[in-house]
């Protein structure tokens, strides 16, 4: 695309193509009438349209069901389950649309959503977010320990990472070349959009359940690892807090010390005191525990980021689109980060 040609584009963002980034991880069931429908949301929006399903190292027959269909497809395979922050990266790296859409495989998103998104996105909004409304449903500790996750993550003030947006969300091309730019392992894509800036804006929306009841992809471990990414790869403060919660022992310790010295010297008393001192000896082994902890996973962070590995590896790139002879012209979309092993 010659320059001159896309900033008319992006003023008026007329004719466009669209990119739908699906990433899939055992969605055999219902995969395809989640792509029919889609497509069909669409395609009556824009005759240029490409779906990029992302088939995340899924061991049902998630690849059999995708291939079956004849829609404009691109479909790409990770070697394995890279996490879905990875293969979300993977479809944006191929995404050739003026605009792209990252949407889940589930119906979780609300596929009625996407003709107001393009709208926004026409009257010059680049990013626009789905976010979730309320969830009463949550039980209380949760929603607390979600509340305490974005205050720690909260560190830096020059840009916002909003709750509650997800995944769910159209982007202006301009942005996906933005994030194909961060090299970074330690992927966390909602800090990374919110990065990358450009004019945003959210759009709540209803989660709804999965309709083939199978339940998140997503255990306890995943979203722990998922958090703890967040959190090293945004924010300082769990570092700094420490810092702080040493400083205040240290602090206590003196007082407490100098009390007992004082002790000693006018009452001459011999001390007992074994169970201070023992408190006190677990309390800060517990401590100095937890700050291992913490700084470990940074500095496990900084390990898995000099190893400069890839961020993925695909297996299998095919595709069914029209988009490929634009492509060709345009020639930008070589992926920055990613890794092709094979391609047909
Ligand atoms: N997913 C993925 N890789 C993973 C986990 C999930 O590609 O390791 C996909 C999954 O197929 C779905 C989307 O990411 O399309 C969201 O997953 P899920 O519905 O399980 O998560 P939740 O609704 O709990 O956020
Ligand atoms: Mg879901």
């Amino acid at each position: 695309m010659v320059a001159g040609d896309q900033s008319a584009r992006v003023l008026t963002r007329q004719h466009f193509t669209l990119s739908c980034v699906v990433p899939a991880l055992d969605e055999e069931r219902g995969i395809q009438a989640f792509l029919h429908a889609l497509h069909q949301t669409v395609a009556s929006l824009t005759p240029t349209v490409e779906l990029v399903v992302i088939n995340d190292g899924s061991r049902d027959r998630t690849r059999e069901q995708v291939l079956a269909m004849q829609l404009p497809i691109r479909y790409l395979e990770l070697s394995r389950n890279f996490g879905k922050e990875f293969a979300i990266q993977a479809g944006l790296d191929v995404a050739r649309g003026d605009c792209v859409l990252v949407i889940d495989a589930d119906f979780q998103h609300p596929l009625e959503l996407i003709p107001a998104m393009i709208d926004r996105w026409r009257s010059g909004v680049d990013v626009v977010y789905g976010v979730r409304r309320a969830r009463d449903s949550e039980p209380r500790w949760r929603r607390a320990a979600t509340k305490f996750f974005y205050w720690l993550m909260r560190e830096n003030r020059s840009f916002d990472i909003p709750a509650d947006a997800g995944d769910f969300r159209l982007m202006d091309a301009r942005a996906v070349k933005a994030l194909k730019l961060l090299p970074e392992r330690n992927r966390y894509m909602k800090g990374l959009y919110a990065w990358v800036g450009f004019r945003a804006e959210p759009m709540e929306f209803d989660c709804v359940g999965r309709p083939d009841r199978s339940g998140s992809r997503f255990n306890a471990t995943k979203l722990f690892e998922l958090a703890m990414t967040g959190l090293t790869a945004f924010s300082k403060r769990p570092l700094r807090l420490l810092a702080m919660a040493g400083f205040f022992v240290s602090g206590i310790a003196m007082l407490y010390g100098g009390f007992i010295v004082a002790e000693c010297l006018l009452f001459g008393q011999a001390i007992p005191g074994f169970t201070t001192l023992a408190a006190a000896i677990f309390f800060l082994s517990g401590l100095q525990l937890v700050a291992f902890g913490v700084l470990g996973e940074y500095i496990g962070r900084i390990y898995e980021e000099v190893k400069q590995r890839p961020l993925y590896v695909t297996a299998l790139d095919i595709d069914r689109t029209s988009m490929r002879d634009v492509a060709a012209r345009e020639a930008q979309t070589a992926p920055v980060v990613g890794a092709f092993v094979a391609t047909s």
